[in-house]
């Protein structure tokens, strides 16, 4: 696996263990589910598919921060149970090499392009899209349902 100049960002573990406790505590926008597809719930924190069986939790999460034409809220899956944090931060996730977006923001949350992934390609759109001096970070999401899926930055 090439390594990076970039850092992988994961969901912060304070926010699975707060989604977490709200579910438990019964919050409405906390739904747990049962995962039935080996790849429809990627978990942001750990930034592997959800296995068939696990449960999952599919909660609101504010992946642009809000006061900014681009702020933007949107559902995202976590393990309902504890998981390690991605840990490989200078590699890309391998179970999201293809159907993601990487779209770029600048350094006040606007969005500034956005490319389709191929099967093959991360490391090269990431490298091209950090070439702009003002691509602030990047934002990995579904190609088909506009879920954030993590985060990308400059090392
Ligand atoms: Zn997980």
């Amino acid at each position: 696996m090439q390594t990076l100049n970039f850092r992988i960002v994961p969901l912060p573990t304070e926010v699975a263990e707060a989604a977490r406790e709200q579910a438990n505590a019964g919050a409405p926008d906390h739904a747990v589910m049962t995962v039935d597809s080996p790849t429809g719930y990627p978990c942001r924190h750990c930034l592997r598919w959800a296995e068939p069986g696990e449960r999952v939790i599919l909660f609101p999460y504010a992946s642009v921060p809000p006061d900014r034409p681009y702020a933007e809220s949107g559902p995202i899956f976590v393990h309902a149970e504890q998981c390690a944090p991605y840990a490989a931060t200078d590699e890309y996730p391998t179970d999201f090499r293809s159907h993601r977006v990487l779209r770029s923001y600048n350094s006040t949350n606007d969005m500034i392009d956005a490319v389709v992934l191929g099967e093959n390609d991360p490391e090269k759109v990431i490298a091209e899209l950090f070439e702009n001096p003002a691509t602030e970070f990047l934002q990995a999401r579904s190609v088909t349902h506009g879920c954030y899926t993590f985060a990308i930055t400059r090392t």
